[in-house]
């Protein structure tokens, strides 16, 4: 056997090997990107849900914000105000837990309440309901369809349907925005958590077709924006609209509402 076949082969081989190894010990030295060491600690702290709710990628990306200065520690509506305190706590800042939301679904169509065009026998997705022809069974083609696509997109079984329309539990909701997506209706919105009026009601109709189709929708009728003393509530295109900024609970508009379109949430 000529040895000389396997040395020379092995020792090219073994230089190849160091020589490459070098380069790549000095590239990444070079091309090295550090990296905030806080940036895995907030990531650490953050419940790792990844639902995308704080606006960002996900947790990672919403870890790099905050400690970038993009984003507060508030921002994770999942892991809410503890968490928005440990984070602060580990960046020596302030937390600003203010602003918490909350989704509601701006229809109070129950069975009782709401008319039906036709009796919906089809798939329970609302999107395929909202395809047909007068978009769904309801005989108002704003109200909720019921079918229930925005408690499948919820992930922390925060809405559920009620008697024929979707409920937000208030309590479990982490304003994640997923029903949001899922609504064709457009029925879902986020508000403060601590606001107390809502006009539960999507319609742009007019009064007399409202009437004719559900025993609870904004009729545009005004008498809303007359009684209130603080220019919180308007009517655009014969639908009432709160300005939480202003909206200081008086419960005026809701005791005029000629509808009861307009309600009042308690907090347990
Ligand atoms: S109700 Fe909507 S916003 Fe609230 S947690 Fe469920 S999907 Fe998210
Ligand atoms: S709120 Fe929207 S998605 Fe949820 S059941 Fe009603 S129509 Fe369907």
């Amino acid at each position: 056997m000529d040895w000389n076949n396997i040395i020379y082969p092995a020792l090219s081989i073994g230089g190849l090997g160091i020589i490459f190894a070098l380069g790549l010990g000095i590239a990444a030295k070079k091309f090295a990107v550090d990296v905030d060491p806080r940036i895995p600690q907030v990531r650490d702290i953050l419940p790792g849900a990844n639902c995308g709710g704080c606006g960002y990628a996900g947790c990672d990306a919403f870890a790099k914000a905050v400690v970038e200065g993009e984003a507060l520690p508030s921002g994770c509506p999942v892991g809410g105000s503890s968490c928005a305190e440990n984070i602060a706590a580990l960046l020596g800042i302030e937390s600003s837990g203010e602003g918490k939301q909350i989704a509601y679904v701006k229809c109070q169509g129950t069975c009782d309440k709401a008319r039906e065009k036709y009796a919906y026998d089809g798939v329970m997705d609302c999107k395929n309901a909202n395809f047909l022809q007068g978009h769904g069974s309801k005989a108002c083609e704003y109200g909720c369809l019921g079918l229930g696509s925005c408690v499948r997109a919820c992930m922390f079984d925060a809405i559920h349907i009620v008697d024929g329309i979707a409920v937000v539990d208030e309590e479990k909701c982490t304003s994640c925005g997923m029903c949001i997506g899922a609504c064709p209706k457009s029925l879902i919105e986020l508000v403060p958590y601590d606001s107390k009026v809502r006009v539960e009601c999507h319609s742009t109709n007019k009064g007399k077709e409202v009437k004719l189709s559900c025993d609870v929708g904004c009729i545009g009728c005004r008498l809303c924006t007359k009684v209130c003393e603080f220019d919180a509530i308007h009517v655009d295109n014969n639908l009432a609209t709160i300005d939480y900024e202003k909206c200081t609970a008086c419960m005026k508009c809701v005791e005029k509402c000629p509808t009861n379109a307009i309600t009042v949430k308690e907090k347990e």
